[in-house]
C-alpha cells in the first residue's frame, strides 16, 4: 500500500484489524512460564500490551495448592518485550532466546 491511499490522519477504518498482524514474528526472546510456580496474581496479564495471556479454566495442583486455572501465552502474537518476566514477582516467567 502507498502512502496515497492511507486514510486522512492516518484513521484506523478497520477495527480489530491487529488480529491479522502477527506480531510474534519480531520475537527475539521467547517468554517460557513455569505454570508451577505462578501464584495467579495476573500480573503478567494486566501488563502485556498484546493482551495475549489467556485464562484456561481448569483445577490445577502443584503440591498442596491448587488452583482453578491456568495460564498460557499466544506465541502468535506475544513480540517478546519481556514486561511479562519483569513484573511477575515469583520469577515465574523467563525469557530465553527464540530458536526458529
Ligand atoms: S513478552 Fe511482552 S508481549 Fe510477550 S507475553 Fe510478555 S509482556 Fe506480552
Ligand atoms: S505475574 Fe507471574 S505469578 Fe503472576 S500470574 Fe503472571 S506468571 Fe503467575
Amino acid at each position: 500500500m502507498s502512502w496515497r491511499e492511507l486514510p486522512r490522519g492516518g484513521l484506523i477504518l478497520e477495527p480489530g484489524n491487529s488480529a491479522r498482524r502477527k506480531t510474534g514474528d519480531w520475537r527475539v526472546y521467547r517468554p517460557v512460564l513455569d505454570n508451577d510456580k505462578c501464584i495467579r496474581c495476573l500480573l503478567c496479564w494486566a501488563y502485556c500490551p498484546e493482551g495475549i495471556f489467556s485464562i484456561v479454566d481448569g483445577e490445577y495442583k502443584v503440591g498442596n495448592r491448587s488452583w482453578s486455572f491456568s495460564l498460557s501465552i499466544d506465541y502468535d502474537y506475544c513480540k517478546g518485550c519481556g514486561i511479562c518476566a519483569e513484573e511477575c514477582p515469583v520469577g515465574a516467567i523467563k525469557m530465553v532466546e527464540e530458536v526458529k
